[in-house]
């Protein structure tokens, strides 16, 4: 049973607790006074008998699981099987950026270096490897040194990389290097899960760098070799001379002597995806998003809700300053579970509400000291000692832990909910239950392109799949429409109306609501009318001749009817054209390619006016989401436009050029997610650290008015906050260090809540500690968002070169202080970081950094705000995506075939591949692929009558085009956003498009190859060491 089943009942409405502060106070509610009335509390485990009362009206228990409700997609009228995310439109643009976590099976490898045992992390055993460890990877890079002699010396070595340093690399194949360090015999398994011989960071160290003494390790006794990552004979060098003459006739880098991102998936997958992920560690590297894994809450939040950086934080900001390794944590506070894992237990506490802090506020978590026979608690985040309420009093057990400490969610689990009191509430008010309006673009384009149209004929249905709580027969949500073009027109759908009404609203400049009354309705009490209004809109406007748009006061409209109401909510706006009309906001088009590598190109991504800020601003405080489908035959000024939902915690899709036939499965299943996914309305985020760190910097579709508190009118399960954090202070090795991020939302149902998630890391005095406990793509997703809103103020060519300055000194850092003493010549990168050059190259590249030709100012103003709230695993397969071939694992796998490098040379011309990257969605089919191969899949007879561009495959019986058909819909299960399907033909003009997600070789619009990238970031780290 859950708690709420047998909590007691919250206070009626608006009854005042002086005792709390109120919303707007400082820290999301009032602390608990030790006036305050006692309560009992239901245990999570089972209810507390005594509590039968019924919750008050408005208040609606429901079970700790906000399900979404059922999927639209079987009873909503779908289109044929693909449409992608893009259109061909949109792909010549560019990629685009979203993308879901794919669940690769797979892991980092445990680090080939011999760890030192890390003293600081708790004795207890974690079921699989820490993190990564530091494992190094060496490379000699270009010119140096070759020989095969150089790597074994050293003791913690990694892979072993050769890079000439003049770029060019040459070099013998070699045997692809054993990326695992595992079969080296007589490493046990570390303390802290890594693999190698127990010592410090750097034991052999003796003599550290100049400069770097205070992070050196102990020196130590000799340590056994370590694995070799890769055989440093296989590394190409420059020295011909020096090599075996069959080693000469290699005149590049071979590709697979470098770190390979398919190798390190698949390695995590094997290693860790096999047994679930338990929490109850500080400091534990989870799994990476391309491992499938389970995750138990042992007391620190889910990697699904929580990623860092690094889970081990140096003790000092000059260690930080000096790794320049970024700490950072990416959360998603409602991220959607497996439906193994459960969903967060509600809590409820009363009318005394959830137990805090006195001195900071924060929550009550299993990381509280309870003291003095536990009637005080010490403050795990400032130290504050306080008292425990009696009703909350608990005797401790001889190890000092609370007895009850398992049957209470707060005080043994990383996350969990507690209903709010009304202290909580705007205005001390419980909530209403939240609106949504659909605000319809009926101009010209919208009529003609059968958007209109299409779009009433969905809604009829998919307003029976509003998001609902737990087993709520039906939503809470009411809905609203108007329709609008020059002018608005508000509809009246009150129940006992015959037909509905229209109210037109021509004066935009002073945007009102004409009626409150049967504007905002309950679905099943109006539906009738609804129907009516749905079937007439298409039929009213359908001469149209009116082709210019109003859009802010549209959104100014919506956000007036919800505050009319007296309620939190979305609007979903269908919009099709830049804004010219006269009304506030009129835009203008000012997209200039030229600008493009000037230092005016920053103004490409700023809103063209401050008006839409303004405008967000009060939809903000009103608790308006807005949740904005752009269908774009032009410019239409995404930067601007997409100004209020990115402030509102709201989503933008963009449909370019925008035809039923062809994009209409790719509209509907959006809108059907977009409308049915669970949002937590009027919300504020606050993470609060214990003492020494503390958040400092924020990234994300939010609003911030103070330097604290993240607020989101709307927050649903696909949007993160990254958040980054700096040393205030010393940080301690014992007592590591905190994080707690509160968010108060209200729910579906209208339920205000707070969900909490905690997470503890390890604080570590030795750089190595810091090194091996990092998650590149963590990593990688706060560098991008960093460069991504740097381009809002920076020269585009700055924002590049801040990255791989701060790339560069981080590796140089690490091989400074923590590698052992090799030569200059070869390239050595942490084991947990061996990636992050093939990485940031794909940001560096990326349609927002480095534009193609083909990409509009649109299509980057759409990725960049994309990426601002995408989690790990989206950005992960966003920039670097996935590529599939299909014919090389037998038909009858049931698995999906494992990937292969994003680059041309892995194609093979015999077969067919799927590529994808979270928004695109390609088959490549090879032009020497067998016959029965294209008769199986499409349905002709060779290669030449395959259509080029073509979105759907055939439906056809046999074991192939299933697997096929059957791959391509998990694959879009997987995302967030559906993939529109593109086949492109080997030598045919499309492929140019598909080339351009091949990320490891050069691009066309200049961006490195991966090789190349890395024998640039092995001169640039040189230098930062000579
Ligand atoms: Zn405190």
């Amino acid at each position: 049973m859950n708690v709420n089943q047998s909590a007691p009942p919250v206070p009626p409405f608006g009854q005042p607790q002086p005792v709390y502060p109120g919303y707007h106070q400082s820290g999301y509610g009032g602390q608990p006074g030790s006036t305050a009335p006692p309560t009992s509390y239901g245990a999570y485990n089972g209810p507390v008998p005594g509590y039968q009362q019924t919750p008050p009206p408005g208040v609606s228990r429901a079970p700790p699981s906000s399900e979404a409700p059922p999927a639209s997609t079987a009873q909503a009228p779908c289109g044929q099987a693909a449409y992608g995310q893009f259109g061909q439109g949109d792909v010549q643009n560019g990629p685009s950026s979203t993308v879901q976590m794919q669940r690769f099976p797979g892991s980092q490898p445990f680090g080939s270096v011999p760890l030192a045992p890390v003293v600081s992390q708790p004795a207890v055993l974690q079921p699989f490897g820490p993190p990564p460890t530091s494992a190094q990877v060496t490379a000699q890079l270009a010119g140096m040194q070759i020989s095969g002699a150089v790597a074994p010396a050293l003791p913690p070595v990694g892979l072993g990389y050769a890079l000439p340093p003049g770029s060019q690399m040459t070099g013998p194949p070699g045997p692809p290097p054993p990326m695992h360090s595992s079969q080296q015999p007589g490493y046990q398994l570390q303390q802290n899960g890594s693999f190698g011989p127990a010592r410090g960071p750097q034991p052999n160290y003796g003599s550290p760098y100049p400069g770097a003494s205070t992070f050196g390790s102990q020196p130590g006794p000799p340590q056994p070799l370590p694995p070799k990552r890769l055989d440093p004979d296989a590394i190409p060098s420059p020295q011909l001379n020096e090599l075996p003459p069959q080693q000469k006739t290699r005149h590049r880098i071979d590709p697979d002597a470098i770190p390979s991102p398919i190798q390190v998936i698949e390695d995590d997958r094997n290693n860790r995806g096999s047994e679930p992920f338990v929490t109850g560690v500080r400091g534990q590297v989870p799994p990476l998003v391309t491992t499938n894994f389970l995750v138990k809450d042992q007391g620190n939040a889910s990697p699904r809700y929580i990623r860092c950086t690094s889970y081990n934080i140096p003790c000092t900001s000059d260690m930080a300053k000096q790794a320049q390794v970024p700490l950072a944590a990416v959360i998603k506070p409602l991220a959607r579970l497996p439906p193994e894992e459960a969903s967060p237990y509600v809590v409820d506490h009363g009318e005394s509400g959830p137990l805090r802090c006195n001195r900071c506020k924060a929550y009550m978590c299993p990381f509280m000291q309870f003291i003095e026979g536990g009637r005080r608690f010490q403050c795990c985040f400032c130290s504050c000692i306080n008292d425990v309420p009696p009703q909350y009093f608990q005797h401790l057990d001889h190890t000092g832990k609370r007895v009850d400490a398992y049957d209470r969610p707060e005080l043994s689990l990383g996350s969990y909910e507690f209903l709010a009191t009304v202290d909580y509430c705007k205005n001390n008010k419980f909530p209403s239950p939240p609106a949504f309006i659909f605000m319809i673009d009926v101009s010209y384009n919208a009529i003609r392109s059968g958007l209109v149209r299409l779009l009433c004929e969905e809604l009829k249905s998919l307003l029976d799949f509003l998001p609902r709580e737990g087993g709520a027969e039906e939503s809470a949500i009411r809905v609203g429409f108007v329709t609008y073009n020059k002018v608005l027109h508000f509809y009246n759908v009150k129940s006992s109306l015959a037909q509905p009404q229209m109210m037109v609203v021509s004066d935009v400049a002073d945007m009102f609501v004409p009626l409150l009354d049967g504007f905002l309705v309950n679905v099943s009490e109006s539906r009738a009318v609804i129907t009516s209004l749905l079937d007439q809109i298409p039929e009213m406007f359908a001469d149209t001749r009116e082709t210019e748009t109003v859009f802010a006061p549209v959104i100014q409209a919506g956000m007036e009817a919800l505050k009319a109401a007296e309620c939190a909510g979305k609007l979903f706006l269908f919009h099709t054209s830049l804004p010219i009309a006269e009304a506030p906001g009129k835009l203008k088009n000012r997209d200039d390619r030229k600008l493009i590598n000037t230092d005016k190109e920053k103004t490409l991504f700023q809103p063209q006016t401050g008006a839409y800020q303004t405008l967000a601003k009060e939809c903000v405080a009103q608790g308006c989401c807005v949740d904005l489908f752009l269908f774009p035959n032009q410019y239409v000024d995404v930067a601007t436009l997409s100004v209020v939902p990115q402030l509102t915690g709201g989503s933008v899709y963009k449909y370019a050029c925008f035809q039923v036939e062809n994009d209409q499965e790719r509209f509907l299943s959006d809108l059907r997610r977009d409308v049915q996914k669970v949002v937590g309305f009027d919300a504020v985020m606050r993470v609060r650290t214990s003492t020494g760190i503390r958040a400092v910097d924020f990234f994300g579709a939010f609003y911030m008015s103070n330097t604290t508190d993240v607020e989101l009118a709307g927050l649903d399960g696909d949007k993160t906050v990254t958040v980054e954090f700096k040393h205030d202070d010393r940080l301690n090795e014992e007592s590591g260090a905190l994080l707690q991020c509160a968010l108060l939302y209200t729910s579906c149902a209208g339920q205000r809540r707070l969900r909490i998630h905690n997470l503890a890391l390890n604080c570590c005095t030795q750089l190595a500690d810091l090194y091996r406990n990092c998650e590149t793509d963590t990593l990688i997703n706060y560098m991008a968002k960093f460069a991504y809103r740097g381009v809002l103020n920076s020269p585009v060519k700055t924002v590049r070169d801040t990255l791989i300055t701060q790339c560069a000194q981080i590796l140089a850092c690490y091989r400074k202080n923590c590698a052992s003493p090799s030569s200059a010549g070869q390239l050595i990168l942490p084991e947990c970081m061996k990636l992050l050059p093939v990485y940031l190259n794909c940001v560096l590249k990326s349609d927002v950094l480095q534009p193609g030709a083909e990409v509009t100012t649109d299509d980057r103003a759409y990725v960049r705000q994309l990426v601002t709230s995408m989690d790990v695993a989206e950005t992960n397969v966003f920039f670097y995506p996935r590529l599939l071939p299909l014919t090389k694992s037998p038909i009858e796998s049931a698995t999906e075939p494992p990937a292969v490098r994003a680059s041309e040379e892995r194609l093979s011309n015999g077969d067919i591949y799927l590529l994808e990257n979270g928004l695109n969605l390609f088959l490549w089919v090879g032009a020497s692929v067998q016959q029965g191969v294209v008769q199986s899949l499409f349905s002709v007879s060779s290669f030449s009558q395959i259509t080029s561009g073509l979105s759907v495959l055939p439906v056809l019986d046999n074991p192939l085009s299933k697997k096929v058909r059957g791959l391509i819909d998990s694959l879009r299960a997987q995302r967030s956003r559906y993939m529109k399907l593109i086949v492109v033909k080997q030598e045919d003009k499309l492929e140019m498009l598909f080339k351009h997600f091949l990320v490891e070789d050069k691009s066309l619009s200049g961006g490195a190859s991966y090789v190349d990238f890395l024998c640039h970031m092995h001169k640039e780290i040189r230098q930062l060491l000579s």
